[in-house]
């Protein structure tokens, strides 16, 4: 057994939540006092603050992030015979949101280096049935967003920005979220705005669309118990919103965290040699991204990665791996069809991806004790590719 002092997590909540814990109980005291536990003062506040930090003209609090997924293709109106076009290589929510309203995914392939889905791809994916594109700003960086809405407008087809791992980051300077028609955010308490519970949010410019996403987040009730569509019950408590501002507050410092301890691996994974060998390849940043490092993603090649992460597991190491399945080798989606050799990166991403510890309080020694666990594990060189 590894010595457990030496262990580092993969994510500590509790660490990270720590230093603020006193202004999280007076937030959540006046919540109680309040007795306002849904519609209280603290959602509106936090919707502003959320539209004016990513730059949207509006905001509209919701259940999660997958709610906000599901709440902007119904805010489109999207149904049966609809293609929406989205990346394999993403959390299941991206995807079940389309086949929920009976509308269909169309899979495409990402880009090799960052993971990010493929604009090219989108591109030729496009028939007259597409009524929406989902792009996922994986990681926390930014897809090509800009060739991204300049594909989709040319044909007048919304964007929906999956935003949900990438609060605060922006492309050429612009916000998550604020590019495409709609932008979808997640309070998940490990993304980088992360609640305690659940907890999401859709971000637009457009005041109609705002205006319908409110109207389906609330049963399509309007006014009192006349309900113009199917909508569905999908709201940000109080106590969410309250612990949210106060988090919010500290955000920029924690992605300020992440992205030094992102510069650090980068430079002690560079001085083992690893990357020279050709043994482990670095997450590439985008020169035109502000990445904000939800999570730092290696590959790690040879068919070693679950061998690597077994004997990071072994010595109380953290990782992760996302994801091991594209969405369309899920069960769930075997109805389906795709074109498999359109996405190649994919199947291999999900195979070589592992994600390391990153998360805002993680110290240099912890960051140190990660790469040596590494290096270890390839100068024992005792693994096989069958392991
Ligand atoms: C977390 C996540 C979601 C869903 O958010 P929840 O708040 O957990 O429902 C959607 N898309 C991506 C890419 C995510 O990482």
């Amino acid at each position: 057994m590894a010595d457990a002092a030496q262990g580092v997590p993969l994510l500590d909540v509790n660490r990270d939540n720590r230093p603020h814990r006193e202004e999280f109980l007076e937030a959540l005291t006046e919540v109680l006092d309040s007795g306002r536990f849904l519609f209280g003062p603290d959602v509106t506040a936090l919707e502003n603050e959320v539209a004016a930090y990513s730059q949207s003209e509006n905001a509209i609090g919701c259940a999660s992030g997958s709610d906000a997924l599901l709440l902007a293709l119904m805010a489109l109106e999207v149904g049966p015979g609809d293609e929406v076009i989205v990346p394999s290589f993403t959390f299941f929510a991206s995807v079940s949101c389309i086949t929920r309203l009976g509308a269909t995914p169309v899979f495409v392939d990402i880009c090799p280096d960052t993971f990010n889905v493929d604009p090219e791809a989108i591109r030729e994916a496009i028939t007259d049935r597409t009524r929406a594109i989902i792009p996922v700003h994986l990681f926390g960086q930014c897809a090509q967003i800009d060739r991204i809405c300049q594909i989709a407008g040319d044909r007048d087809i919304p964007v929906i920005e999956d935003a949900a791992q990438a609060i605060g980051a922006a492309y050429h300077s612009r916000p998550a979220g604020s590019w495409g028609a709609i932008g979808c955010f997640s309070f998940y308490p490990t993304k980088n705005l992360g609640g305690m519970g659940d907890g999401g949010m859709v971000t637009t410019g457009d005041a109609g669309t705002a205006d319908r996403v409110r109207l389906f987040a609330s049963h399509g009730m309007r006014p009192r118990y006349y309900h113009q569509v199917v909508g569905i019950n999908s709201r940000l408590d109080t106590f969410q919103a309250a612990v949210l501002r106060v988090k919010l507050r500290h955000l920029d410092k924690a992605v300020q965290s992440r992205r030094v301890n992102a510069d650090r691996y980068t430079r002690l994974l560079n001085e083992s040699q690893l990357v020279a060998a050709d043994q482990i390849v670095l997450p590439a940043t985008d020169p035109n991204a502000f990445h904000v490092w939800n999570q730092y993603a290696l590959r790690v090649g040879e068919g070693r990665r679950d061998a690597l992460r077994a004997y990071l597991s072994e010595r109380g190491i953290g990782s992760e791996v996302y994801y091991p399945v594209p969405m369309h080798e899920q069960q769930c989606f075997t109805q389906l069809k795709f074109d498999r050799d359109a996405l190649v990166e994919t199947e291999r991403a999900s195979k070589e991806v592992l994600n390391l510890p990153i998360f805002p309080t993680l110290t240099e020694a912890e960051q140190h004790r990660v790469v040596e666990c590494i290096a270890g594990f390839y100068a024992s060189g005792a693994r096989s590719a069958a392991a």
